[in-house]
């Protein structure tokens, strides 16, 4: 007599890892990705500080990763930027830093750039006060 198999005989679809492209959306297999990092002043890595200022890229085909490329080629370089992006890191995570003392061991930022990123930020904020309705 024919005797069917438990769920235990079956073997199950491994799931296969998928990656979403930056540029498109489209969803595809994570083995098929193009990926690389672009120079980007408002990138802080949330726990490498050396890939600071640098941006991960993931796109579907290398088309799609070069317009993405192209689009980061063009846009400026501001180290106040970048030094706001690691306040802000310093700033968000872990134990609060609140003297300009922590502020600098937990960013590796001289008082005069973490000055210069705090007006940098803050002019920011008053740009998009002006430019918001
Ligand atoms: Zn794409």
């Amino acid at each position: 007599m024919w005797k069917r198999k438990g769920r235990k005989g079956r073997r199950a679809a491994r799931p296969v890892p998928m990656e979403l492209c930056d540029l498109c959306a489209r969803v595809f297999p994570e083995d098929d990705a193009v990926r690389g990092y672009v120079p980007d002043s408002s990138a802080a890595h949330a726990t490498q500080p050396c890939f600071d200022g640098l941006r991960l890229i993931t796109a579907c085909c290398d088309d799609h990763f070069d317009v993405i490329k192209d689009g980061y080629a063009h846009r400026p370089f501001v180290e106040e930027e970048l030094w706001a992006a690691k306040l802000t890191r310093a700033l968000t995570t872990g134990t609060p830093a609140l003297s300009m003392d922590q502020l600098g061991c937990r960013t590796g930022l001289q008082d005069p750039q973490i000055r210069a990123a705090i007006a940098w930020h803050n002019e920011r904020m008053r740009e998009q006060q002006r430019t918001d309705p």
